[in-house]
């Protein structure tokens, strides 16, 4: 018997996410015995460096075991507060910080704490697949405010200030970008300080959990500007610079008033992160970055590597993006396109058609806002990497 009309409506409204949906069918394909090659996860395919997973096993044996504050450990605030003022010039305190299950929490916390169902959110698009459901949940409207690759996919400030109206509560993006790699550099980000500036009520969050794959500048936080410090939540975490999808670990930056809010409301629904891992992830954050620095040498020539092979297939249109893990190629002009048997109408079938046809996964650009595109995650090895545009090339060749 279907019970699903049992759902809430809140849920029913709710789409899944397209970058684990993807992910699934690749592995499905993988084993019904298909040789998939599946660049639709954004996750690091390094190991967690050795020396964090030992400081959890001693965590382990110290007993660190139990429940621990909501916001997180006063150990690992303490390393975040010194990573924040190290890296980014930002000043947060102990109480400024709230550690969570992943950024992703960090996010849809500070999402469920600001807005009202009569608010609008800013989304500078290309964004990430869950900005806009987690925005959905809270009841709040999200708007898309978007950018194409002839901007390299960033919101100019002028757009940012036309975009503002009454409604708007929150602004939301991520720089380092997922789903384009694109870096805001400081001027950019300064012109879009001055602008949220002139509206004191309107809060930011910036995520910047690419923060380290950085390939040609330092990082720099929205929330170092003085003029929106007190506007800005500034996200980050374990899970990409660090290898740590599976750990689980999520922190945020913010004014005291939001911290407190976030600390309450996590307090109700999953209360703190794991203790172990808090303390493994305060020895990584308190650490030698090399791993880090090895990692993103090896991104960046995998951009190389992969941005070069696609520019060999007519009709893919790509930027050269300075960070993060992904490329995000227009590959319009393939619409209308057949071979005879398939018709490629959107991103959606363009990805549909690499899936069953060349057995590459990647995630349509439909699911972050950019229904001319497709994302690639080059956060596999070189081999892979060869091996998925040669397969590429040769399906789109019949579609030229
Ligand atoms: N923000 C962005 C831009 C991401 O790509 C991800 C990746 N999942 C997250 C947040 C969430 O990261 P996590 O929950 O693993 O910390
Ligand atoms: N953020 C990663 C991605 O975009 C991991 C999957 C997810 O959390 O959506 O692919």
């Amino acid at each position: 018997m279907n019970h699903t009309h049992l759902l809430s409506d809140t849920i029913k409204s709710l789409s899944e996410s397209a970058t684990i949906k993807m992910a699934q069918m690749a592995r499905d394909l993988k084993s019904q015995g298909h040789q998939v090659i599946s660049l639709s996860l954004g996750e690091p395919d390094f190991d967690t460096p050795l020396h964090i997973k030992e400081a959890a096993q001693k965590a382990l044996d110290e007993g660190y075991t139990k429940y621990t504050p909501v916001p997180g450990l006063l150990e690992f605030r303490q390393a975040i507060s010194e990573k924040f003022k190290r890296d980014n010039d930002l000043d947060y305190g102990v109480d400024q910080i709230v550690v969570s299950n992943g950024a992703k929490q960090c996010i849809a916390n500070v999402c469920m704490v600001l807005c009202n169902p009569e608010d609008e959110v800013l989304i500078l698009t290309p964004f990430w697949v869950s900005y806009g459901e987690i925005v959905k949940m809270t009841g709040a409207k999200p708007i898309l405010l978007k950018a194409g690759i002839e901007d390299d996919y960033k919101v100019k400030a002028e757009a940012l200030k036309k975009a503002i109206t009454p409604k708007t509560k929150l602004i939301i993006f991520s720089s380092p970008c997922n789903p384009t790699g694109s870096v805001y550099n400081r001027e950019e980000l300064k012109a879009m300080a001055d602008v949220i500036n002139e509206h004191p009520e309107v809060m930011v969050i910036s995520d910047e959990i690419y923060e380290y794959i950085n390939f040609k500048s330092k990082h720099v936080s929205i929330g170092a500007f003085d003029n929106v410090k007190d506007q800005t939540i500034t996200v980050n975490g374990m899970s990409k610079g660090f290898a740590m999808t599976g750990w689980r670990l999520g922190y945020l930056g913010a004014p005291k008033w939001v911290a407190k809010a976030c600390s309450k409301l996590q307090g109700q629904f999953t209360s703190g992160a794991t203790a172990f891992g808090q303390m493994a992830a305060a020895h990584a954050l308190k650490s030698s970055l090399q791993h880090t620095y090895e990692m993103v040498e090896a991104f960046k020539s995998r951009r190389d590597l992969v941005i070069r092979m696609l520019k060999e297939i007519p009709g893919v249109n790509i930027n050269q993006p300075d960070g993060a893990f992904y490329v995000f190629p227009d590959i319009s002009s393939f619409f209308g396109k057949t071979d005879g048997q398939f018709t490629i109408n959107n991103a959606d079938d363009f990805a549909e058609l690499l899936l069953t046809k060349a057995h590459v996964a990647v995630v349509t650009g439909s699911a972050f806002g950019a229904d001319e595109c497709i994302r690639i995650s080059y956060a596999a090895s070189e081999e892979d990497l060869t091996e998925a545009c040669e397969r590429m090339k040769k399906c789109l060749a019949a579609f030229a």
